[in-house]
């Protein structure tokens, strides 16, 4: 008994060390991840930034046309003063002509206003492109971790392979699934130590989960050289003077 166990205690040491390098590289992979997420939030803020110069200049060009409007009705009214013979009608074309030389006047105030906002927002944009520049850098710096710890772990992540490679190969392909199945669900941890509890040392738990294993259990795995799997856990059990001996 044992000989399963054993060979499936070879591929959880091996599958534990891949494990450690995938998840450190996996680390590596979620800042990168981060810092490109905080890149592209920082390119969403400013794109709304730009919106808003542009929504300036929408303004200014809008009033603009309006005091091109109020200057060409001007020249007319002008013109009609001078060619008018009451005064009844000199009098209403110099109401119209004060009012559009007014509300000139209070676009051009307003064209002022929307420049000044136009320039400050322009001077703000650079907060945005210092912030995109630090945040790139900071992404560049990532990907070189990353790509310097794939270079220094290649050669132990391709010795590990083989030798995962070599480990699964001993062992029956019903009882390799298994231990797949168990590894992907528990990050690599396939397998769990039935452990004594209780007062008296008699009753059994998984180290898994920490629930206990039956007595009936316990004993299955000492007489049969097959896969006892934690009924609540699903991992593979088993004891450690069992394997001592095997
Ligand atoms: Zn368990």
């Amino acid at each position: 008994m044992g000989v399963i166990l054993d060979a499936l205690h070879r591929l959880q040491e091996i599958e534990r060390d891949l494990n450690r390098l995938r998840s450190k590289a996996d680390t590596y992979r979620r800042k990168i991840t981060q810092g490109q997420q905080l890149i592209d939030a920082n390119q969403v803020a400013y794109e709304a930034h730009l919106e808003s110069v542009r929504r300036c200049q929408v303004g200014i060009d809008s009033a603009d046309l309006d005091i091109k409007t109020r200057e060409d009705s001007m020249t007319k009214h002008r013109l009609a003063l001078n060619a008018t013979k009451t005064n009844k009608d000199y009098a209403a074309i110099l109401t119209a002509l004060n009012t559009e030389k007014a509300d000139t006047s209070k676009f051009e105030s307003r064209i002022l206003e929307l420049m000044a906002e136009k320039d400050e927002l322009i001077e703000q944009s650079k907060v945005f492109e210092e912030e995109n520049e630090k945040l790139e850098k900071r992404l560049a710096k990532r990907e070189k971790d990353l790509k310097d710890f794939l270079e220094k772990t290649r050669e132990d992540s391709e010795k590990l392979e083989k030798a995962r490679a070599d480990a699964a190969s001993e062992i029956a392909p019903s009882a390799l699934a298994a231990f797949e199945r168990v590894a992907a669900k528990h990050e690599g941890e396939a397998m769990a130590e039935i452990l004594r509890a209780g007062s008296r040392g008699d009753d059994h738990i998984c180290e898994g989960c920490n629930m206990s294993v039956t007595l009936e259990v316990v004993n299955k795995l000492r007489s049969v050289d097959e896969l006892v799997l934690c009924h609540t856990c699903g991992r593979i059990l088993f004891q450690a003077h069992a394997n001592a001996s095997a």
